[in-house]
């Protein structure tokens, strides 16, 4: 309506134009790109959080059975420590020493013999045999520590081997009731247990469990990895944060030379659990979809692009014929000047646009002077030429943007001039004139007469008023003797200036 209403027309229908194609098309692209980036980037965090959730639990069930177990053989440990200073067991036989002292404890697989050793390291009590053959560790670690420190608790030993067979110790103090160092008891977990323990596990691929002593050495690996056991790791940092922290992760290759995604539940136990996993392996699943609706994506971005580039090429080539169509249809074929439709067009819109702004609007009528008679004398080829020829003069004179020269007819001009009073109009008017008159003067032997009227449209008038004054003034000229300019009032009576011959 706003259109319509401001330019006298129809809005013309909407048209998807080449480049809003392409922009609503690449627009699209961002947007999907957009979407399947972050599809793509909640799917990497859910199976980060996956792997976080699975390791920790892996921590803590291995760190919940070795815990227990190890809390069992302190508590056969312990009882042994305690009985020990018993007076009446120094009174009974062997055998029902033992069967005081031990528990079954011992006996499970992969738990070694329960030994009792006195205050100079020497073997006196063995779980394994009445009589055992001598034996002096005042040179082993665990006896070392014990005389020294009183306070020390359960002692785990660093891994060790004999035999073939990797094993710790583990160990308590047995004090004399004056608080004083009477011996040690101690026993042996052979790494076995933890083998076994890991065995019953299915782990994936890239996922290790790595278990601590509390000073940062290897007690064991899984999968395993003799050359990693009794390796000490306390500088590595991560592995610090493992020992002191109670829960943690940590992204870090300081367990092997692959960057790994660390997990450890640490709690009061001698010894510590980490789980890890290698970022390749968490991310490996992931990788794969990304690659494949990445490529997905590619293709049918590709797909997008080459249809917009196809589609858009044939909006452009569709514009460019349906525009050289419209200037065929308002173009006049002999002269080039603008038919009578789109004169027609043109004067309406002109006339509003004069109302609204309250301008003046001139209308010049042209009409070839004895023009039958021309046609009659040198034929109507001659005759078609003549009038280029003055469609040539017309269209040199009238240069303005918005100024319309058209073909009204026949042998008829009209030339539109918005914006140009009585005056103006004339001297437009009188320079077509002249110029017709030179150029014909020189090969034609034509002229022109030519109608001029002005006015500034009120409301509620329409443009046939000018269009008759125009007319009027033209059939003045002729009148008047042709070859000569004349003007008309609108609605007025004629009043007229006969312009030189
Ligand atoms: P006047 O000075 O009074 O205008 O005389 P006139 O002969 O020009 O007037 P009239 O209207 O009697 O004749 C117009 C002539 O214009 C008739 C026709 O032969 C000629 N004419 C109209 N259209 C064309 C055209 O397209 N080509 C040619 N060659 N002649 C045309
Ligand atoms: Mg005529
Ligand atoms: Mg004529």
């Amino acid at each position: 309506m706003r259109w319509k209403r401001r330019t006298g027309q129809a809005k013309p229908p909407w048209r998807l134009s080449a480049r809003t194609l392409v922009t609503c098309s690449i627009s699209t692209i961002i947007g999907f790109s957009a979407i399947c980036a972050s599809v793509m980037i909640d799917l990497r965090r859910g199976e980060d959080v996956r792997a976080r959730q699975s390791l920790d639990n892996l921590a803590a069930g291995i760190g919940a059975d070795i815990s227990r177990n190890i809390e069992l053989y302190d508590l056969s440990l312990r009882a042994v420590a305690g009985n020990l200073l018993l007076p009446e067991i120094k009174q009974v036989s062997k055998p029902i020493r033992h069967l005081i002292l031990f528990d079954r404890a011992s006996t499970a697989r992969n738990f070694g013999a329960i030994q009792v050793f006195d205050a100079a390291g020497r073997l006196t009590i063995d779980s394994a045999s009445l009589d055992p053959l001598p034996e002096d560790r005042s040179d082993a670690e665990f006896f070392q520590v014990h005389r020294d420190r009183a306070d020390i608790g359960l002692f785990v030993s660093r891994p060790a081997e004999r035999g073939g067979q990797y094993f710790i110790v583990l160990s308590r103090r047995v004090s004399a009731p004056d608080g004083g160092f009477a011996g040690v008891v101690a026993g042996s977990i052979r790494l076995g247990y933890f083998r076994d323990l890991f065995s019953r596990l299915s782990l994936s691929p890239g996922v290790g469990i790595t278990v601590f002593g509390r000073d940062g050495t290897i007690i064991v690996t899984a999968p395993f990895d003799a050359a990693a056991i009794g390796r000490n790791l306390a500088r590595a940092p991560e592995v610090t944060r493992a020992l002191t922290e109670p829960s943690g992760w940590s992204s870090t290759g300081a367990l092997d030379d692959q960057s790994r995604l660390l997990i450890w539940r640490n709690g009061n136990d001698p010894l510590v659990v980490v789980a890890s996993r290698t970022w390749d392996s968490v991310y490996a699943v992931w990788r794969n979809e990304a690659a494949q609706i990445g490529a997905m994506m590619l293709a049918l971005i590709v797909f997008v692009l080459a249809a917009t580039q196809v589609a858009a090429r044939e909006i452009q080539l569709r514009t460019k014929v349906e525009s050289s169509l419209e200037r065929l249809a308002t173009t006049d074929p002999l002269t080039g000047l603008k038919n009578r439709r789109k004169f027609d067009e043109t004067i309406e819109i002109e006339w509003r646009r004069a109302q609204r702004a309250q301008a003046p609007l001139a209308l010049l009528m042209i009409d070839a002077d004895h023009f039958k008679s021309y046609n009659d004398t040198h034929g109507h080829q001659a005759g078609d030429q003549v009038l280029v020829g003055i469609a040539v003069c017309i269209s040199d004179s009238v240069r303005r943007a918005g100024d319309c020269a058209a073909r009204y007819g026949g042998e008829e001009f009209a030339v539109l001039l918005p914006g140009t009073a009585e005056t103006d109009a004339l001297h437009v008017a009188e320079t077509i004139r002249t110029k017709v008159a030179l150029w014909a003067g020189e090969t034609a032997n034509t002229s022109i007469s030519i109608g001029v009227a002005s006015i500034t449209p009120s409301r509620e008038t329409d443009w046939s008023g000018l269009l008759n004054a125009a007319d009027r003034a033209l059939y003045m000229a002729k009148a008047a003797g042709r070859n000569c300019c004349a003007t008309a009032a609108v609605q007025r009576p004629l009043r007229s200036v006969v312009l030189a011959a």
